[in-house]
């Protein structure tokens, strides 16, 4: 996807703070933060929403979950405790259609969401 923000993001071609990159994914920090530590990560490959990761490749979700895991170890807040979170089309809140997991942290999160 040439014109996709996310996907440029993953190519290096806009700046972004990143957190974590292998092959496959790669984390940043979210432009407008809803939480003192608001990380997305994304999968290199272009999705557009959740509705379009066949069930084959399912992989890449678990990567995702299991690297926002890791992330927050590292960054010393998995004990705490953090939210993952991946909007579908315009009912669940997506407004970039690249799919992405918000991992939010560093604050009591409130439940329900709005
Ligand atoms: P969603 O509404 O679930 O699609 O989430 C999209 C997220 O991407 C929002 O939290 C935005 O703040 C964030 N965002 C949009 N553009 C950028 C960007 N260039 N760099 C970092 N975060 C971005």
């Amino acid at each position: 996807m040439t014109d996709c923000i996310f996907c440029k993001i993953a190519r290096h071609e806009v700046p972004s703070r990143i957190v974590f990159e292998n092959e496959r994914l790669l984390a940043f920090h979210d432009l407008f933060p809803a939480a003192p530590t608001h990380i997305l990560l994304i999968p290199k490959s272009h999705y557009t929403t959740l509705n379009d990761v066949p069930a084959s490749e399912a992989v890449v979700l678990g990567e995702l979950m299991t690297t926002a895991a890791q992330i927050a170890r590292d960054n010393g807040f998995a004990d705490d405790g953090y939210r993952v979170v991946m909007n579908c089309n315009s009912d669940g809140g997506q407004s970039v259609y690249h799919i992405h997991l918000h991992l939010l942290a560093g604050r009591k999160l409130t439940w329900p969401p709005g």
